[in-house]
């Protein structure tokens, strides 16, 4: 008889009595959307908890990364990672800007900095890294290289909600980060998103732009979407945040649990979080290499034989989709690191309440199957 199954994540729920206060009031005052009471509470509560100078929600990280780009008038050409979730390059293609692949770094499976710069064409106007796991992108030698050949730097950072590098948010760093509040994500509003920016002029753009270009009742100043943020979404959202820390607590605690007991596994490899970064622990990827006795796709059936349904973030690769292989830059070629370690990664289950008999379950998988 099968196990209950577990899955890589269990989104976080805040206790429902505590919820339907929430939603008294959005019955009660009958306002649904359109920066509500509560989308203005969660904007100004986020912007706190993040410690960042301006948000503007979304209804999902999708649509705030296509607005993103938008607000900032990308064109042409733009420098990004294959090694992510498709969201990211699909933002770009919405927008009909052509990704240009760039391969990642092993330690921390980002864009690889120091091959940026070989990839640019007069056409090139940006850089879209991806904080990947939330493990930080190199911030500042991007920032030099968008600062050197004036392109603007966009990250999708919806792996990093919370993260800190010496104790100030990851979330300052290029023109523009995207956040996911997806319910598999660290943080969760069911579906949601947000930018952050650094200024008020620029804010007020997204904030046109997410809903349709609406200035006023009578005055349209751009060709913009409806990426709005509804009161429920902004309810939960603000409930949520009442719980994040201890969230993220509780799943750096499973993290040091793997990550000590499968320190002495030869051929399983996690991948480090760097000096001075505070991480959220949102995954908990890992590399099974050639010393390993299966092989990466053996294990994955091995956990699916108990009902762990682990999965391979991020296999295929972005420039491996139909979409996307016919551009030059996609070749397997020109991404060698990205290439090994999309066959080589899992990403075991992670989140707050996984049960400990559960989480020896998976160690166990991986310790014997060595
Ligand atoms: C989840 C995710 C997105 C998309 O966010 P949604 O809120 O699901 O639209 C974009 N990029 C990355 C890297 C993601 O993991």
């Amino acid at each position: 008889m099968p196990d209950k199954p577990t899955f890589l994540t269990r989104p976080y729920l805040p206790p429902l009595d505590e919820f339907l206060p929430y939603l008294a009031e959005i019955w009660e005052s009958r306002r649904l959307t359109n920066g509500g009471p509560f989308h203005q509470q969660f904007e100004e509560a986020l912007r706190q908890y993040l410690g960042v100078p301006h948000v503007s929600l979304f209804t999902n990280g999708t649509l705030a990364l296509i607005t993103a780009l938008q607000t900032l008038r990308i064109t042409g050409e733009v420098i990004t990672t294959p090694y992510t979730f498709a969201a990211t390059t699909h933002a770009l293609l919405w927008n009909g800007i052509k990704p240009v692949f760039v391969d990642i770094r092993r330690d921390t499976c980002n864009l690889d900095e120091e091959l940026v710069e070989a990839a640019l064409s007069p056409r090139t106007t940006a850089i879209l890294p991806v904080h990947c796991y939330g493990n930080p992108c190199a911030a500042d030698r991007l920032q030099q290289i968008a600062d050197t050949y004036a392109l603007k730097l966009i990250y999708d950072a919806a792996h990093a909600f919370g993260v800190t590098v010496d104790g100030r948010s990851l979330l300052e760093q290029g023109d523009l980060a995207v956040l996911s509040f997806h319910a598999t994500k660290v943080f969760n509003t069911f579906e949601g998103g947000a930018i952050v920016c650094h200024d008020a002029k620029l804010k007020q753009r997204i904030d046109y732009l997410k809903n349709f270009g609406f200035a006023d009742e009578v005055t349209v100043v751009a060709p913009g979407i409806n990426g709005k943020m509804s009161e429920f979404q902004a309810a939960l959202g603000l409930l949520q945040l009442k719980y994040i820390d201890a969230a993220i607590a509780a799943r750096l605690d499973i993290a040091r649990r793997y990550r000590e007991a499968l320190a002495e596994v030869p051929g399983v490899e996690s991948i480090p979080v760097a000096e001075g970064v505070k991480s959220n622990g949102g995954y908990f990827p890992v590399l099974i290499g050639p010393e390993y006795a299966i092989s990466r796709d053996q294990l994955y059936d091995e956990f699916r034989r108990n009902s762990i349904f682990v999965r391979r973030y991020f296999y295929p690769l972005i420039s491996d989709l139909p979409m996307y292989r016919g551009i030059a830059s996609a070749a397997p070629a020109n991404l060698p690191v990205a290439t090994q370690i999309a066959r080589q990664v899992l990403c075991l289950p992670i989140y707050p309440d996984i049960e400990s008999a559960t989480l020896e379950q998976i160690i166990e998988i991986v310790s014997k199957s060595r």
